[in-house]
């Protein structure tokens, strides 16, 4: 479980409130008004982002002393962080060591997960020679290959076109739900949250409101909420 217990990020005239707990093994969207502090909350979880009051846990675990490399924690961005000089091999083979040698095991499990996002033959590309969503499929196996039990994606497919970007939303949904872990993910899109998300956290008006389930929130959203979706609210995928 993570839990936000009476969490506080203050940073210049911006201040972020979030008290509730996650259960685990899950899918949690993340939506809110741009500047609302999503990637601050996120931020937060990872490390990145220093905490000005309350506590961040994970189980029984306060992250708060612990640095972002050690918290149980898999991130994933929207420029993805790829290597360009790296191939896809090697890009992925960093979530296991910085070593340019691998083990003989180590080369199977990064072989296993670019195969399992259909990424075998294409283990020798650079990312320059990579479509946008194989891009996006390395960067997927490298998390899956840390192994982490709480995996946090800041809107990583929103460059990608809409049936690409469903691809890979799919894609994350089976690897969760295989794996059992616990991921939150920013999206702007109420449809991404529709597809694989169990429960959306609002954040809006400097607080990070407790999960609510996706059809039930997107159905009758809030006033702050239908602000910002606007008409993109009604629409159902
Ligand atoms: P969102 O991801 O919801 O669009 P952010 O979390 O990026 O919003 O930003 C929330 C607020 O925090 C914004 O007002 C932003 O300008 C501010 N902010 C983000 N990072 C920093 C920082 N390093 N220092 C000061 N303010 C920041
Ligand atoms: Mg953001």
């Amino acid at each position: 479980m993570l839990t936000f217990d009476n969490l506080e990020i203050a940073q210049g005239d911006f201040r972020l409130t979030a008290n509730f707990a996650v259960q685990p093994g899950g899918i949690i969207a993340v939506m809110g008004p741009s500047g609302a502090g999503k990637s601050t909350l996120l931020n937060a979880v990872a490390g990145f982002t220093p905490v000005t009051g309350g506590h961040i846990a994970w189980g029984q675990t306060d992250l708060g002393p612990l640095s972002p490399q050690s918290r149980p924690i898999a991130m994933l961005f929207q420029d993805q962080n790829l290597f360009p000089h790296l191939t896809a091999f090697e890009n992925a083979a960093l979530a296991l060591t910085p070593r340019r040698r691998l083990t003989t095991d180590q080369q199977a499990q990064v072989n296993a997960a670019l195969a399992r996002v259909d990424l075998a033959g294409f283990e020798g590309r650079k990312p320059g020679a990579l479509s946008g969503g194989q891009q996006s499929r390395v960067a997927l196996a490298r998390v899956m290959l840390q192994g982490k039990p709480l995996v946090l994606l800041d809107e990583p497919f929103a460059a990608l076109g809409p049936a690409l970007k469903a691809e890979m939303l799919d894609l994350v949904a089976e690897i969760t739900h295989s794996s059992g872990a616990t991921v939150m993910m920013v999206s702007h899109d109420p449809a991404d949250a529709r597809r694989i998300a169990d429960q959306v956290v609002l954040v809006a008006d400097g607080v990070a409101h407790e999960p609510a389930p996706t059809a039930k929130l997107l159905d009758n959203p809030p006033p702050s909420l239908r602000d910002y979706l606007g008409d993109s609210v009604m629409r159902k995928t």
